[in-house]
């Protein structure tokens, strides 16, 4: 069955929907009105928070259980070979970062696949993953023992020299408390790598509301570098690095947020590969348009991670309090 058919309804939302996910202020400016889920095509408001800066979505729904289908990041056997060997690249990047650690807990871990890759280069590796069925598959592939559903379902005492949230931070909407979770589970000396798009990226601010890494409601909050330094610093977090470089998601971002703003229509070939929509001549157009644009989505890439303007951005954070030990 297509979703395309599945007709918008009126949303049923939190009884504060519309307070900020990061200071819980209530005053805010709209920056768009009418952002619209490419699954669901429930439309919904991006604003910006007067007090803090943060732009998040609104309303909030009570369940998001509408808006994560069975589909949703379940890729066919190429495009998670093609993942897995980039998400291989991150690992062997964020295993240089802490060269001496032994220990990694990754929140929001899916099946497991940049876990198995820590596990191969002799890491002892531990994941959080909600969703039942990727959970499942983690299991199997690391064993019963090393997946949690909650981070209060580790030990007490676990600790970890590297805690990774991949593409996850911009899905919790108490981004704030997740984060002291996190920093209160980092070893001496641990860092934390939080992996989000960026709201203040060329890519966002040329595609508007069609932007593909947008993704209402699923994307919760919408980070800016400055947001980002205010969510870790609340968390008792610093700031330590800050990068652009995203190869999986940032091309391919340039080339779906074009054919979205060119034909209307949204996130044609992100939908096709989903399995939401069937081959069709749209499909068609679409991929012989996304080809004509690889290239200058490439380019386009390559110059916004120079200029640390990239659609996608990797925060490296330390405990606060052992930051200013080494001052
Ligand atoms: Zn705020």
């Amino acid at each position: 069955m297509s979703l395309t058919a599945t007709s918008p309804k009126v949303i049923e939302t939190l009884p504060h929907a519309d307070i900020c996910p990061v200071c819980g202020a209530v005053v805010f400016t709209s920056i768009y009105n009418n952002a619209q889920d490419p699954i669901t095509l429930d439309s919904f408001r991006v604003v910006k928070c007067s007090s803090c800066g943060a732009a998040y979505t609104m309303p909030r729904p009570v369940s998001l259980d509408r808006y994560y289908p069975s589909r949703y990041r379940a890729y066919g056997a190429f495009v998670t070979r093609v993942l897995s060997t980039l998400y291989g690249l991150h690992v062997s990047h964020w295993a240089r970062l802490k060269p001496e650690g032994t220990s990694v807990l990754e929140v929001g871990c899916g099946p497991g696949l940049m876990l198995a890759a820590f596990r191969r280069r002799g890491w002892r590796v531990f994941g959080i993953e909600r969703n039942e069925v990727a959970g499942e598959t983690a299991r199997q592939i690391l064993g019963s023992d090393t997946i949690a559903t909650s981070l209060e379902d580790l030990p007490a005492d676990a600790r970890f020299d590297l805690i990774v949230l991949f593409q996850v931070l911009e899905h919790i909407g108490e981004p704030i408390t997740l984060l002291r979770k996190c920093a209160n589970r980092l070893a001496p000396g641990g860092i934390l790598v939080a992996n989000v798009p960026n709201f203040a990226s060329w890519q966002s601010q040329f595609a508007g509301s069609k932007w593909m890494h947008l993704d209402v409601p699923r994307h919760l909050v919408h980070y800016t570098p400055e947001s980002m330094r205010h969510t870790l610093k609340c968390a008792g977090l610093t700031l330590s690095t800050l990068s652009f470089t995203s190869f999986e998601h940032d091309p391919y971002g340039w080339v779906e947020s074009t054919i979205s703003r060119a034909t209307g229509r949204t996130n044609t070939l992100t939908r096709f590969l989903m399995g939401l929509d069937k081959f069709s001549a749209h499909v068609l157009f679409s991929c012989i348009l996304g080809i004509v644009l690889l290239l200058p989505a490439l380019l386009l890439a390559f110059v916004s991670w120079v200029a640390r303007r990239g659609a996608l951005m990797e925060a490296i954070a330390v405990d606060s309090r052992a930051a200013e030990k080494q001052v």
